[in-house]
């Protein structure tokens, strides 16, 4: 049966990435089969940097090649440089995912460089994969963070995001992601951003990455959805928050998103009984982060049954 939007996990990246606890390996494991086997079919997986930078994710190799033995799952990493993308082609990952912020100010707090500078490197990363015979070739994301605000800059013009969505596609990017870094985005922003990098980059596909900083997470990603966007990230508990905002909501919660998405017809794919299971387990071995999300507290409403796949 079909899905009509792919909604990609990123906790166990994104998610995990502030948390200074390392999980082990194992309990990492059982959450990411244990989603799988719910019906989730992307996730982020790791972050490709040095021990150093992400102790979080020392056991990259192992969790990728857990990954990639799921049936029909696209495994995705982020890679901050070209480093971390030579490391992605050999560990064999599905897709990468290179992140620049639109945003001048926190490109250069984030990697010390400038916007252009990004792009290059890019471009350099681009050029290493034409290198492989077509079969091998791996996605990759050109990624936009603070692509409707900064909590540096404040507002960003709209017109920027496009701008570099165009030159990462230029450049040789596969598909291009927006990201709502610090929850600034609203849903009409969204409609406008998304419809325009869409226009500007067919046919290469866009994905949504939004935060619930303020609220707007599930209205976004619906606004999303309504330009045309099938690629949305979540979650599981809203894990992860913003440096610069402590104490604030994190990314949009998977399970909330899977329920308003299944509740509309619009098919995810994903049993929310099975992924609700998985949302309680993390109570256990994230016991001391705090988890966000509005099903996990209320449940299913009566007669909702379990996805049809
Ligand atoms: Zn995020």
């Amino acid at each position: 049966m079909g899905v009509d939007v792919v909604l990609r996990e990123v906790g166990l990246r994104d998610g995990l990435q502030l948390v200074p606890r390392v999980l082990p390996t194992a309990e990492k494991l059982a959450w990411l089969r244990a989603e799988a086997a719910a019906g989730v079919r992307a996730f982020e997986i790791c972050s490709l940097v040095p021990p150093k930078i992400g102790p979080q994710f020392v056991d990259a190799p192992e969790m990728v090649a857990a990954a990639l033995a799921l049936d029909g799952v696209t495994v995705s990493a982020l890679v901050p440089n070209r480093k971390g993308a030579e490391r992605g082609l050999e560990l064999g990952v599905h897709q990468l995912n290179y992140v620049m912020s639109v945003s001048d100010s926190h490109n250069r707090a984030n990697v010390r460089r400038s916007r252009e500078e990004s792009v290059a490197d890019f471009a350099a990363i681009a050029a290493l994969i034409r290198e492989l015979e077509p079969a091998k070739r791996p996605i990759l994301s050109g990624g936009l963070a603070t692509a409707f605000g900064c909590s540096i800059e404040g507002a960003i013009d709209e017109y920027d995001t496009v701008r570099f969505a165009v030159m990462l596609a230029q450049a040789g990017a596969t598909r291009i992601g927006i990201a709502d870094t610090v929850g600034y985005a609203d849903p009409a922003a969204v409609r406008r951003v998304f419809k325009a990098v869409r226009e500007a980059v067919a046919p290469i596909p866009v994905g949504a990455h939004f935060h619930n900083t303020r609220g707007l997470g599930l209205a976004n990603a619906l606004a999303a959805l309504d330009a045309g966007i099938k690629q949305i990230d979540g979650c599981l508990g809203g894990l992860g928050g913003c440096p610069f905002a402590p104490g604030a909501s994190g990314n949009v919660v998977t399970e909330d998103l899977v329920f308003m998405f299944e509740k509309m017809g619009v098919r995810t794919g994903i049993d929310l009984v099975k992924l609700l299971d998985v949302r309680r387990s993390l109570d256990g071995i994230l016991a001391d982060v705090p988890l966000d999300g509005a099903l996990i507290k209320a449940n299913l409403p009566k007669g909702f049954g379990a996805t049809v796949n």
